[in-house]
Formats: structure tokens, sequence, C-alpha cells
């Protein structure tokens, strides 16, 4: 789950993690009172996405009078701010972040996440930071340092001190970088974060150290131990298809082809879409039906995956395990019915009562087109979404 930059300080400020103070804001009125309420001559108006590079997408603007808050937080709020992570059709500004203005001396880099190799999280810090980190791990990787955490001891003085100096911080500035790295490092652990970003990390004028923004994201299976993570989340930020998903229990991703895919297992899953790129095509969504597929699941994602107007044709891959190929078959015929059948449906089943589930298929009347093999499915399924 991800949430906004500010809620993302909240949270770091409650583990002793270093920020500017700031105020998120729904309105320009707020806005200019939030800059009241902070005080000082400068000001900076973030607009609050799920999504970053929104320096240079144009949504983050420094303010020297209450004035330029106003006319900066009527242009921001409400715009559609597109950046290399929103996609082409961007993101629109709901809410706003007022936070005073740091003096930056130099923007560094510093961020957590898990490392499946070692199994451990990994911290990674760069003297590189700012708008351009992405850059900087492309061509110049060794600029960015690393330390894998044991999850015995957490984040050590020393480790911390090390990587510190590595990225280039005066002593001065040592001691606080420190305390900085192991309190992100408890905020992480604690919070069941997958991802903490702070980019950038910056050295102000007077040697102090600050996180000017704040990305976080956090594992969605533990998220039942955080209520007040879980208050956090932001709809408007998230695919209306998936949310509608979630509320029946299916795991749905929506992809940008046109072949809309309804699978049992994400290994299944995974394979399936890439049988469906082996032939040509392009599938239009991930959906795992889960291992306890009932008839009414099978009909909601049925019309969860049809609300889409890309789709073109319908795979539904199936191995019954656990699962029993006629419980699919009569699913599908079922949803079919209800939902109708806009575009064709291609199914593959095997496995446990696959003759049985079959035979229910072509007995139902309906204009489904049988395949023997994931192949088989793929292949007729391209065909059928190119219209032959
Ligand atoms: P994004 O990563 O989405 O572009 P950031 O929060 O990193 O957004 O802001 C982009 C840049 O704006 C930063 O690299 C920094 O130079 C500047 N900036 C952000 N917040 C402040 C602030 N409070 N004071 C001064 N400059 C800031
Ligand atoms: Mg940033």
């Amino acid at each position: 789950m991800k949430i906004h930059e500010y809620q993302g300080k909240e949270i770091l400020r409650k583990y002793g993690v270093a920020t500017p103070r700031g105020i998120p804001c729904f309105s320009v009125d707020e806005a200019v009172k939030a800059a009241e309420t902070l005080g000082g001559k400068v000001w900076v108006v973030k607009a609050q996405i799920h999504a970053g590079g929104r320096g240079k997408g144009g949504g983050v603007k420094v303010a020297k009078s209450k004035e330029d808050v106003r006319k900066l937080a009527n242009e921001i709020l409400g715009m559609t701010l597109v950046t290399h992570q929103t996609g082409p059709e961007g993101k629109v500004v709901k809410r706003l972040l007022i936070e005073e203005g740091a003096d930056i001396r130099k923007e560094l880099y510093v961020g957590m996440v898990i490392d499946r190799g070692s199994q451990r999280v990994v911290l990674m810090a760069s003297s590189e930071g700012g708008m351009d980190i992405e850059h900087v791990a492309e061509h110049t990787p060794e600029l960015i340092h690393k330390v894998f955490i044991d999850p015995g001891t957490g984040l050590t003085d020393a480790e911390a001190r090390e990587i510190s100096r590595k990225i280039g911080l005066p002593e001065a500035a040592i001691p606080e970088a420190v305390a900085f790295m192991k309190a992100l490092y408890l905020a992480f652990w604690e919070t069941d974060a997958s991802l903490a970003e702070i980019n950038p990390l910056i050295l102000t004028g007077d040697n102090h150290v600050l996180a000017l923004d704040a990305k976080m994201n956090f594992d969605s299976n533990a998220l039942y131990r955080h209520p007040e993570i879980v208050a956090m989340r932001d709809l408007d930020e998230e695919d209306v298809a998936e949310i509608e998903a979630s509320k029946f229990d299916l795991t749905y991703i929506s992809l940008d082809g046109d072949i809309a895919c309804l699978v049992n297992g994400a290994g299944l899953a995974m394979a399936t879409m890439d049988i469906i790129k082996l032939y040509g095509g392009n599938p239009a969504n991930f959906l795992d039906v889960g291992g306890g597929a009932t008839t009414e699941k099978v009909t909601e994602a049925f019309k969860i995956m049809l609300k889409n107007d890309k789709v073109k044709a319908i795979l539904v891959n199936i191995f019954g395990g656990i699962m029993k190929c006629d419980v699919i078959a009569e699913g599908v015929v079922s949803a079919a019915r209800q939902v109708g059948l806009p575009v064709p449906l291609i199914v593959r089943l095997e496995g446990t009562n696959v003759d049985l589930g079959k035979k229910i298929l072509a007995d139902s009347g309906l204009p489904i087109i049988s395949a023997t093999s994931m192949a088989d499915a793929a292949e007729k399924a391209v065909k059928a979404a190119k219209g032959k």
C-alpha cells in the first residue's frame, strides 16, 4: 500500500526522523493559512500524489510571499500532473503539502527496501541525491553505498557512521545522520514497510540533516497489524477496478493490453500473460481468482474485466487441483449468462473432473471457444482479439 509524502513524514517524525515542518491542505485558502501558521519567509507548495518526479513535472514550487503561496496553490491544486511515474494520463492533484522552505547545502539520497537475496533490509545511500537518482543508479552505480542490515542487531551506530561518511557528510553532521538513519530503520521495521525512500535527504547550511521528501510503501499482508496506516489509504489514488476486485478477494492488476485473463494461481496467471505475449498479444489485466473460486467470485471477476472497454477477448485458464473443473465451468457459464458475452471467450481447463467441466461448457449453448492446451488457448485468444 502506498501513502502520500505528508503522511510518510508524519510516521517518520514519530520515530524521530527529522523533517521540515509542514501542513497538508485541500484548498487554496487552507494553503495560505498553513503558510501563516508555519511563519517564515519561504514556503514550498508540494502536490501530493502517489508518484515521484513531481518536481520535474511542475508539482513542487517555491513561494516567497503569501500571495505566491496563493497563486501556486491555485495552479497546482486540480492540475493534471504528469511525471515519469504517473503514465501519460497523469494524476489530478487533490491535496497539497505546504512546507517551510529549507536551506539546502547538498541533496543526498537514503533508501531502504527488502533485499530478497540476502533476506535483509538493505540501506542504500548516495551523495548524489535529488531528482536524478535513477540516472545515478544506471550510469554510476558505484556511487550508491549499501548496508545489509542484520535483523538481530538492527542498524548499528558503526554501520550508520560509516555510510554517512561514505556519502560525504561532514563530521559536524555525522551524529545527527547516525540518529536519522537508525530512526528511519526503526520506522521501516516497525511499520512493516516494503520501501522507505528519502530523496533528497539534505544537509542544511548549518549542518543539520533533514528528510525533504518521503516515500513509504507497506507490505499489504501485514496491514492487519497497522490500522493507523490503513486509515491513511487514499482511494482517489488507486485504480477503480483494483479496489473493486479487492472487495471480492480477487487479486487484480490493470494492464494496457486487450486480452482479459481469468486464472487461478499467481504463477499460472504470470505464465498465461507470458504465453499471450509469446503469441503476439497483450494482456489487459492480471487476475488471480485464488484457490477457492466460487460462482459469485467468477461472476464478479467477469464484471470487473468487462468494465475495461479495451478488452477484445477473454481467456480463462484454470488448473483444477483443489478446485474442480466442473465447479469452475459452472461458474463460467453462470457468469457469462449474467454478464453477457460481448467479446469471444476462450476457456482452457485441465485437472480434476476436466471431462465433466468441458461437457458443462459444451452443453451450455454459449459460444465458448474451448482450448486443449495453454498454447492453443493463447493462440486462439490472440486471434480472437485481432478479430480473426
Ligand atoms: P519529487 O521527488 O516528487 O520531485 P521532492 O519532494 O523530492 O519531490 O521535491 C523536489 C525538489 O524540490 C527537491 O529535490 C528539492 O530540491 C525541492 N524541495 C522540496 N521540498 C523542499 C523544501 N521544503 N524546501 C526547499 N526545497 C524543497
Ligand atoms: Mg523526491
